[in-house]
């Protein structure tokens, strides 16, 4: 918009300007990448381990209400240290964790399991 009013103006000094940038522009490093290393359809990582199928103790053996005073149960999904073994490691679904954390707590509390154990 501006730029026709001086026209004069813009061809005498920005000219040589305009060229050199784009002539630098040409210069500088294009996106001039090869190809990807190690793209799809490499070398398959397979497992080293086989683990079959995981299914939850508690939908198996029809185990509908999980109670605080089972410590034998309970036991089994509380590791050496205390804690409570995740989900992904034992198997058991969704809603029987849940249940079986809120029995283990309450377990806990009335020192049937350790909050913490040794170690
Ligand atoms: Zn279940």
């Amino acid at each position: 918009m501006a730029e026709e009013t001086n026209t004069a103006v813009a061809t005498a000094n920005g000219g040589a300007e305009a060229a050199r940038s784009e002539t630098s522009r040409a210069e500088g490093p294009r996106g001039a990448r090869g190809p990807r290393p190690g793209g799809p359809g490499g070398r398959e990582g397979g497992r080293k381990y086989f683990r079959r199928k995981k299914v939850c103790k508690f939908c198996v053996e029809k185990i509908e209400s999980i109670n605080y005073k089972d410590v034998r149960l309970l036991a089994q999904f509380v590791a050496e240290s205390g804690k409570i073994v995740p989900r992904r490691l034992t198997g058991v679904c969704t809603p029987h964790q849940r249940r079986l954390s809120t029995a283990i707590k309450q377990a806990r509390n009335i020192a049937l399991l350790p909050f913490a154990g040794r170690a």
